[in-house]
Formats: C-alpha cells, sequence, structure tokens
C-alpha cells in the first residue's frame, strides 16, 4: 500500500552550540552546528521512520539554507515546497550551556528567511497531497508568514488532511507572553491532534496544577486528539471518548533536545495511514508507547536531528 505524506511547515534553523558548558558565548572555544526548528525535526522524524515526509518553509540563499537542504535530502525529505530567500538570510541561534544545565538562545532573526515566507509562494499542489499537516506556532509571530500559515492550513484542510499542532512555545521570540497566548489560541480550533508539553499546558492555562482538568480547559469541540507530554512521566492523553496515561521508558539521557518532535512525529507515522487510532484507545496506546520509546532513544544522544531513531531501534528498545 502506498504511504501516505506528511507535510510540516515552518522555521528550520541551525543551532551553534559551544563545545563546552559554564563559558560565555565569546568564551567558547568551538562551536557545534545542530540543525533544527521543531517542524523540521518533525519532518526528519518522520522520514527517519519510513514516512513519507515533506518540509515546507523559506530558507536563505546562504551556505546554512544549503546546508539544511541538503541534510533534509539526506534524509529522503521532500523539499518541494522550500524556497530560497535571495535578499535573507538563514535563521541561526547561538546557545549558551550554562553550568547549571540550562540553555540560553541569541536569536538572529530580524528577520530570518524563514519569516519572510509568502502566502503566493506556498507550493498548493504539495499542500493538498498532505493526509496530515503538521506546524507549530513560531511562524505566526509576524506577517508576511502568518498569511502564508494560516493560508497553508486551510489548503490542507479543504484537500482533507488532518491538521497537527505542537505550539512549540519558545517565549523570548514572542514580542509579549500575552500575544504568545492570544496566537497560540487563534488557531487552536483548526487543530484535530494536538500536543502539548507540561510547560505550555501551564502557560496556556495560567494554572500550575497539571491534571486532567487543567488538560481538558483546553479541549475544543472539534478536536480529536490532545496529547501533554510529561518527559520522564510518559504521556496522557484525550479524546472525546477516553482518557488516560502511558508510561515512558527508561533511559540514561544525556540531551532532551527534539525529544518532543521525535514523539510527535511517531505518532503522525501510526496515525497517517490508520485513523482508528484515533478512535480505538487499544491501539492508541499501542501508538503512543511507540512515541514514548521513540521520544526516550532521542534524549540518549546530543542533539536533535542526529538522534531521531529508526523504526528498527524503537522496536529494538520496545522488545527490551
Ligand atoms: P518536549 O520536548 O515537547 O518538552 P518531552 O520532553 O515531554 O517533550 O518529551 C517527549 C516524550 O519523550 C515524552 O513524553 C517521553 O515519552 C519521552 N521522553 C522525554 N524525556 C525523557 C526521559 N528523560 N526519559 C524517557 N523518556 C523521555
Amino acid at each position: 500500500t502506498p504511504k501516505d505524506l506528511i507535510v510540516s511547515f515552518g522555521e528550520m534553523l541551525i543551532d551553534f552550540v559551544p563545545t563546552v558548558s559554564g563559558v560565555s558565548l565569546a568564551e567558547a572555544p568551538g562551536f557545534l552546528k545542530a540543525p533544527g526548528g521543531a517542524p523540521a525535526n518533525v519532518a526528519i522524524a518522520v522520514s527517519r521512520l519510513g514516512g513519507k515526509s515533506a518540509f515546507v518553509g523559506k530558507l536563505g540563499d546562504d551556505e546554512f539554507g544549503h546546508m539544511l537542504v541538503s541534510i533534509l535530502e539526506d534524509n529522503a525529505v521532500v523539499t518541494d515546497g522550500i524556497l530560497y530567500d535571495p535578499a535573507a538570510r538563514t535563521a541561526l541561534a547561538f546557545v549558551t550551556l550554562r553550568s547549571d544545565g540550562d540553555r540560553e538562545f541569541m536569536f538572529y532573526r530580524n528577520p530570518s528567511a524563514d519569516m519572510l515566507l509568502k502566502e503566493s509562494e506556498l507550493n498548493l499542489d504539495l499542500l493538498k497531497t498532505a493526509k496530515i499537516f503538521h506546524y507549530g506556532s513560531i511562524s505566526l509571530i509576524t506577517e508576511p508568514c502568518r498569511s502564508a500559515h494560516l493560508k497553508a492550513m486551510e489548503v490542507a484542510k479543504e484537500a482533507g488532511a488532518l491538521l497537527s499542532y505542537d505550539p512549540n512555545l519558545r517565549l523570548p521570540l514572542w514580542p509579549s507572553p500575552e500575544d504568545a497566548r492570544d496566537q497560540i489560541m487563534s488557531i487552536w480550533e483548526s487543530a484535530d491532534i494536538i500536543k502539548v508539553s507540561d510547560v505550555e499546558l501551564e502557560f496556556l492555562t495560567g494554572n500550575d496544577t497539571i491534571d486532567d482538568q487543567s488538560a481538558l480547559s483546553l479541549w475544543h469541540p472539534g478536536l480529536k486528539l490532545l496529547l501533554v507530554t510529561l518527559g520522564e512521566k510518559g504521556c496522557r492523553y484525550y479524546t472525546k471518548d477516553f482518557h488516560g496515561a502511558v508510561d515512558a521508558f527508561k533511559v540514561k539521557a544525556v540531551d532532551t533536545t527534539g525529544a518532543g518532535d521525535s514523539f510527535v512525529g511517531a505518532l503522525l507515522c501510526k496515525i497517517v495511514n490508520d485513523h482508528s487510532v484515533l478512535e480505538d484507545e487499544i491501539q492508541l496506546r499501542e501508538a503512543l508507547k511507540f512515541a514514548n520509546a521513540c521520544g526516550a532513544i532521542t534524549t540518549t544522544k546530543k542533539g536533535a536531528i542526529p538522534a531521531l531513531p529508526t523504526e528498527s531501534e524503537v522496536l529494538e528498545l520496545i522488545q527490551g
């Protein structure tokens, strides 16, 4: 049977990660160039697992943009929906690894090419072939990519795609927390599948208790599946008919970057060819076990994209 296409939309950038922690950016002896951007991580997660995947977005016509496209191509992600902006540069993030383990980011986005994607530049034919259309919310921050984002959602939905939303809050990028909340909620009710982290659940509800009641306060009538990821505590799921939790796998985590994207990519692979995963609790729990295993493996290696597993690696962890 032919595999159905998952299209991911939004930002792709390069993180400059210092080779040592506990020093300022200026003092770092060197940097590793780590490709990232949540929707791009999802696109690669899907294709590593053997799914059919495309990425839609804009990059600078510079060495970084070309490097990112070749990473997508090396991973068999369809790149027909990617454009180069001749006048703008690829987004970059300079990371400081603090000695307490936290990360600080400084962004080159003034504006970067990804924020300059225009509605008229969308590859509509590609969008219309999507069976799942996945996106975040960073592309809602400014025009023109905000309109492009809304149009892409509309085109995919009209052509019959399920819409999958991971707000992927990166608060420092927004003009204000209120703006972030308003923009995120402005597209909430179009989504069929929504995944939030525990931190996003707290932010969006304004309530620091993570429980069924707080999760269900984000429910909307057209929603088919709401997921809350809880790191080493696994995930919770909510549908109109049932809800529950699936435990995480125990692994030695070294870098959790990309775990959520890996989780989403894995789950979408399970849903794309069989929508009954959304209605049958036993099938959904199996799919979430697979997604948890995929997320867990991603934490065992440094970086996001280099750590995304193949299907056989995931099955190996599940089967012990
Ligand atoms: P996000 O990156 O969106 O914050 P999480 O960190 O919650 O997402 O990770 C997504 C999923 O990856 C979790 O639901 C879990 O299954 C898995 N995962 C993340 N961190 C760990 C960990 N330390 N140990 C085992 N599994 C993990």
